[in-house]
């Protein structure tokens, strides 16, 4: 695989989207007709791809793409699998999961929340009880990795309740599929939704819905959406191949080389341990410069990370971004409510060498700032604690 880029795009450690190879950009070069034999294969053979990667077998799941962003596939599943007389629960520790409910109440699908603080996951024995509360929710709700501050949820154990008692259960994977290996049998799953753009390292354009066929049969004409129509769209790429409205055909392209590539990496597991070594060496190289990682240990994933700002007058996240920025690395602000945290992600065509160049960039500017008297107190503390040799 080459390099990201033929030297000119600064390197983005962000939560997407990300960093692509020269190759997948390079295969978007093609002009191909939405109704071409050769892009109906394309189309057939990412769907049976997706299938692959995630471990399921084609009778039991379908792969929906559906244009547009992430959320729109998200607001595909939530607008198009509850029926008029069900309801939504969705488990909350973060702005991804806030974003689902709210993809409910402007669909005026009726919708509880269990909320918890961004640092903690939902625990599935508040999930039993409220659905043996309440027969009107039909559907549970859960983030994955909330991009929000990197904690992954036990969505095996959480999926486990919500099957037992007979719900349909829709996981937001947007930021780990591909990334993490999900067992969507283990986890019952009947609708996981991710994205082109970001552990499977395609170029923005579109969104997947990985629905089990099952589920999906029972929703026929609940959509309340024609564009998002999930059972509708599953139709019509079984049916023709084709989709019903314009697809992003060049995204398409350039995901197909991706699939490709993530196979040549060895797949999720080799894809999973590059990403685990990305987040180890930065977490390394950030605790040395004396910075803090928002989470507890137990909770952080190895997809994005989350650091407190230095509790240092000198230091401006403006200022550290924007001067990271003109040193060609990209990060970006924290979604947390109530911490003063930034993010840096560990996913995209990014490697050790990318992540080095990134510490050593956040090393010359905490230097620029001033702030390296922070990092040498914070490292004189931690020796300090260590048992002295004499
Ligand atoms: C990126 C992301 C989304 C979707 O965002 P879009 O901007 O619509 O692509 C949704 N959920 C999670 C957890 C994400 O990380």
């Amino acid at each position: 695989m080459t390099a990201s880029a033929p030297g000119k795009d600064k390197l983005l450690f962000t939560p997407g989207p990300l960093t692509t190879s020269y190759t997948v950009k390079q295969a978007m070069l093609r002009d191909l007709g939405s109704r071409d034999t050769e892009f109906i294969d394309l189309v057939r053979d990412i769907r049976a791809r997706l299938l692959e990667v995630a471990g399921v077998s084609p009778g039991r799941f379908h792969a929906v793409i559906m244009q547009g962003s992430g959320t729109f596939a998200l607001e595909s599943v939530v607008s198009s699998t509850v029926p008029r007389d069900g309801g939504i629960l969705v488990l909350v520790n973060g702005a991804y999961g806030r974003r689902i409910a709210d993809i409910a109440r402007v669909l005026a699908i009726p919708c509880r929340c269990l909320e918890y603080p961004e640092t903690r996951c939902p625990d599935p024995g508040d999930v039993a009880r409220v659905l043996e509360a309440d027969p009107g929710i039909t559907h549970v709700a859960v983030i994955h990795c909330e991009t929000t501050t990197g904690i992954v949820n036990p969505i095996e154990a959480i999926g486990r309740v919500v099957a037992e008692r007979g719900r349909t259960f829709f996981v937001d994977a947007m930021s780990s599929f591909g990334g993490i290996p999900i067992d969507l049998e283990a986890c019952r799953i009947d609708y996981l939704v991710t994205s082109a753009n970001k552990c499977l390292e395609g170029v923005p354009g579109f969104g997947i819905v990985l629905a089990r066929r099952s589920s999906l049969a029972e929703t026929r004409g609940l959509a309340r959406s024609l564009s998002l129509d999930l059972w509708a769209q599953a139709e019509r790429l079984e049916a023709d191949g084709q989709f019903r409205f314009t697809p992003p055909t060049h995204a398409l392209v350039a995901f197909r080389r991706a699939l490709v590539e993530l196979e040549c990496e060895g797949g999720v597991p080799a894809r999973a341990a590059r990403y685990r070594r990305n987040h180890e060496l930065l977490l390394e190289g950030m605790t040395a410069l004396g910075f803090e990682p928002y989470l507890a240990p137990e909770h952080r994933g190895y997809i994005i990370t989350s650091f407190k700002y230095p509790d240092h007058p000198g230091f401006s996240f403006e200022t550290f971004s924007e001067r990271l920025r003109r040193r060609g690395h990209v990060i970006y602000p924290g979604k947390v409510s109530r911490a003063a945290c930034f993010r840096i992600g560990h996913i995209g065509h990014v490697f050790s060498h990318d992540v080095m160049s990134l510490l050593a960039a956040i090393g010359e500017v905490l230097e620029g700032l001033g702030i390296s008297a922070y990092r040498d107190r914070a490292v004189r503390q931690r020796t300090a604690t260590r048992p002295e040799v004499s």
